[in-house]
C-alpha cells in the first residue's frame, strides 16, 4: 500500500503535522482544515473505509474513539462540544482510502452536514 497517502504518513514518508501516536494508531491535522480543530485519526494499518472494519479490529476501533477523545481534551474543545466524521464512498466524499476519523470543533457545527 506504499502508494496510499496515508500509508505514507505512517511511514514518515510525507510530513505531517502530528499530535498523537501509538503503536496502531496516529493522529495529524488535516492540511484543509474546515473547523479550528480539525484532527484525523487513522489507524496505522491500512483499511479502506469503515466499511472494511472487522471482529479483529474492535481493539483498535475503540482505541480510535479513545484517542478522539483525548484529542479533543487536548485541544480545549471537550466542554464546547465536538464531532467525529468518517465519509465512506463517493457520496459521503471520500477521497482518501484510508480509514479516518475527523475531529472536528472549536465552532458551532450546522446539522445536517451538507
Ligand atoms: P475525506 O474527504 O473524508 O477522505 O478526508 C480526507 C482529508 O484528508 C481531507 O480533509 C483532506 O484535507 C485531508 N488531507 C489530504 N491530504 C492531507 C495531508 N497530506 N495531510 C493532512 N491531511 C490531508
Amino acid at each position: 500500500m506504499a502508494t496510499c497517502l496515508f500509508c505514507r504518513i505512517v511511514a514518515k514518508e510525507v510530513e505531517a503535522d502530528i499530535v498523537h501516536e501509538s503503536d496502531d494508531v496516529l493522529a495529524f491535522r488535516d492540511i484543509d482544515p474546515v473547523a479550528p480543530t480539525h484532527i484525523l485519526v487513522i489507524p496505522k494499518e491500512h483499511i479502506d473505509s469503515a466499511r472494511a472494519v472487522r471482529d479483529r479490529h474492535a481493539e483498535l476501533a475503540a482505541e480510535l474513539f479513545q484517542v478522539a477523545a483525548h484529542l479533543a481534551r487536548a485541544d480545549g474543545i471537550d466542554r464546547t462540544g465536538w464531532r467525529l466524521v468518517t465519509n465512506i464512498g463517493d457520496d459521503a466524499g471520500q477521497s482518501v482510502h484510508h480509514l479516518h476519523i475527523h475531529l472536528l470543533g472549536g465552532r458551532r457545527l450546522g446539522w445536517p452536514p451538507g
